[in-house]
């Protein structure tokens, strides 16, 4: 017996939000008897492509997290309703019962994630269940996965070891949304946004020009991170950690080194740094 996962590679989503209308061609006006009843056309965000903005103009990001039912081992959607209602299956899929969970509303806030929608038309609560229909059919994969242009999400079983997906978790560079939630969440993720630290140098006698090529230290503790300016003179410390202290260095032979202090409660644009003879 397979326990199914999927790891999500941030990195690697462009937000083309073809997995979410994958999940509509799938579900809308399709009902699935025990596995879940016809997803409204509207409303309903089975996979929610959500985007992150990061810093403010001109230094800005934008990243995009799909976020399905994190097909939790400690799923309190479970306990959010009657017994029966949300249930695990002994592969790791969490399913709302179309017909057991008629009726009870209050299924939709027992998820902290928020990814459990309710139908007023069907008069239940409905979310994401990886496809387990066509899994059940042999599928390899959800329609979501299928459609992903990039291979930005993988899905497979856990417990095989030769699995690509049992290959990324063996990385150790995945993480779950919301730790903190302690649902011990089926889905993980790579490259989630964090914190960056930029800036853009000149030198102070030839401002016309570029400063490329001048070395940038940031240290945290006992961390260091080195970079250098590139054409533009321009700078980054991407995935640094929230709510740290950073010592920024700039050293240029023949110019005067320049140091700043900066603690990253948001994203930090250290804007144009002159460096002086
Ligand atoms: S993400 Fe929400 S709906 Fe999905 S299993 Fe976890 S608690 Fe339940
Ligand atoms: S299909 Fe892939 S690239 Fe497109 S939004 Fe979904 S995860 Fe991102």
């Amino acid at each position: 017996m397979a326990r199914y996962g999927m790891v999500i590679d941030v990195e690697k989503c462009t937000g083309c939000y073809s997995c979410f209308l994958a999940c509509k061609d799938e579900f809308c006006g399709n009902n699935y008897p025990g596995y879940a009843a016809s997803q409204p056309a509207k409303g309903h965000y089975w996979m929610k492509v959500v985007p992150v903005e990061r810093g403010t103009t001109p230094k800005v990001k934008l990243d995009y997290i799909p976020t399905p039912c994190q097909q939790c081992e400690n799923a309190p959607c479970i306990s959010g309703g009657a017994p029966g209602a949300v249930y695990r299956r002994p592969d790791g899929i969490v399913i709302i019962d179309p017909e057991k969970a008629k009726g009870d509303k209050g299924i939709v806030s027992s998820c902290p994630y928020r990814v459990i929608y309710w139908n007023e038309e069907e008069n239940v609560a409905q979310k994401c269940n990886f496809c387990a229909h066509l899994l059940d059919k042999g599928w390899k994969e959800p329609r979501c996965v299928e459609t992903c242009p990039t291979d930005a999400l993988i899905f497979g079983d856990l417990d095989d070891p030769k699995s690509e997906i049992a290959k990324k978790l063996k990385k150790g560079n995945t993480e779950t949304l919301h730790p903190e939630f302690a649902t011990r969440p089926s889905v993980c993720y790579i490259g989630l946004p964090k914190k960056f630290i930029a800036g853009e140098v000149v030198f102070a006698d030839k401002k016309d020009e570029a400063a490329t090529g001048v070395k940038v230290t940031l240290v945290c503790g006992s961390k260091k991170m080195e970079t250098a300016t590139d054409h533009y003179g321009d700078f980054e410390f991407d995935g640094l950690d929230s709510n740290k202290e950073y010592k920024v260095r700039l050293e240029y032979a023949g110019y005067k080194t320049q140091e700043m202090q900066v603690k990253t409660l948001k994203d930090i644009n250290l804007g144009e740094i002159v460096l002086a003879r």
